[in-house]
């Protein structure tokens, strides 16, 4: 009976959702999974938001809550409108609706299909209602579910790029000021090497030896080669929620020779050079294809999200490109041949 009762439910949010179907397949790490599975995932965080009290009696004690899936779509244009709309309310002396709220606002308006146009008609709407001192658009919100959901999904992943109090950009691009470097959108798109799967990050393209710079601050928890990535650093955020790749760095000095697991980077810093590395289970080797850095942002909720299935990869494209105005400068070490950061 109880199951009965629950189908409608889940059939009305997967359809809701259905801009959440995943694409969660493989790049950072040696996994693979299949589209079932994902499917299956989609169906237990949806399930999970809709917090019956059907639902609860059906749950273990036990079971955590948490999210499961996170398809980030806001373009950098957007991000660079409500970022700016952040940090005039925080001018006005509204604290407590940031980048995040907004983004969860719009978000709503527009089933996560972000829009240029719509968006930033509704988000002029939203800053002249809340500069009026009116908030009930954002107000009205306040219990629904999936506000609830964007709010901390976008937190999860703007952390570290957009601080939450100020509005300010805290977030470096991943290239060094000054150098060059091209891309596209590519999250998604499908690799072969290995196994079939998905490209769960962005490729920029640049020369070999430029300066890769740390995002956010945190600790590095894996460098040193990986069959898929070659020569590559991890870094863990310090809320723990967000773990960025670093990958295919410069054959024979992939990265500063003092970097070891275990350091705390900060945001800025330069930890590592761009390379062709990687696609060998032997070390050192370049791959066939242009020289670049692939970069990813995974967000963990919980430990079972750091491997496996339950990984959830976010399409990093737009927040380097809105990163683009924040780049570090930095300077060579005619000795050492190491960049630092200029400050
Ligand atoms: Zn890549």
């Amino acid at each position: 009976m109880k199951k009965l009762l629950l189908l409608p439910v889940l059939v009305t949010t997967l359809v809701l959702t259905s801009a959440f179907i995943p694409q969660n397949y493989e790049i950072g790490k040696e996994r693979n999974s299949n589209f079932s599975e994902n499917i299956q995932s989609v169906i237990e965080i949806e399930s999970s938001m809709v917090s019956t009290e059907e639902k609860m009696e059906e749950k273990k004690p036990e079971e955590k809550k948490f999210i499961k899936w996170i398809e980030f779509n806001p373009s950098y244009q957007i991000l660079g409108r409500v970022q700016k709309a952040h940090v005039k309310l925080v001018s006005k002396g509204i604290t407590d609706i940031g980048s995040c709220e907004i983004l969860a606002y719009l978000a709503l308006k527009n089933s996560n299909r972000f829009n240029i146009k719509a968006d930033t008609k509704n988000l002029s709407k939203l800053m002249k209602e809340l500069e009026s001192g009116n908030r009930e658009s954002i107000d009205k919100y306040e219990d629904n579910k999936y506000f609830k959901y964007y709010v901390e999904s976008y937190h999860a992943v703007l952390d570290g790029i957009i601080d939450a109090k100020s509005g300010t950009i805290i977030g470096f691009h991943p290239i060094a000021k000054g150098f060059w470097h091209t891309g596209y959108s590519d999250f998604g798109n499908s690799r072969t090497y290995g196994f079939k799967r998905r490209h769960l990050g962005h490729d920029l393209y640049g020369g070999v030896g430029t300066p890769i710079i740390s995002m956010e601050s945190g600790t590095i928890t894996e460098l040193g080669w990986n069959r898929y990535g070659g020569w590559r650093v991890g870094i863990r955020s310090e809320d723990t929620k967000r773990y960025y790749y670093y990958a295919h760095l410069r054959k024979d000095h992939p990265y500063p020779a003092h970097l070891k697991i275990g350091d705390k980077v900060e945001a800025g810093q330069v930890i590592g050079y761009l390379g062709q590395t990687g696609y060998s289970s032997k070390e050192n080797v370049n791959m066939k294809t242009k020289a670049h850095l692939h970069f990813g942002m995974q967000i963990i909720f919980d430990k079972s999200q750091e491997d496996g299935n339950g990984e959830i990869w976010i399409d990093v494209y737009n927040i380097c490109k809105f990163l683009s105005a924040n780049k570090a400068k930095v300077v060579k070490d005619t000795e050492t041949k190491e960049y630092s950061r200029v400050i």
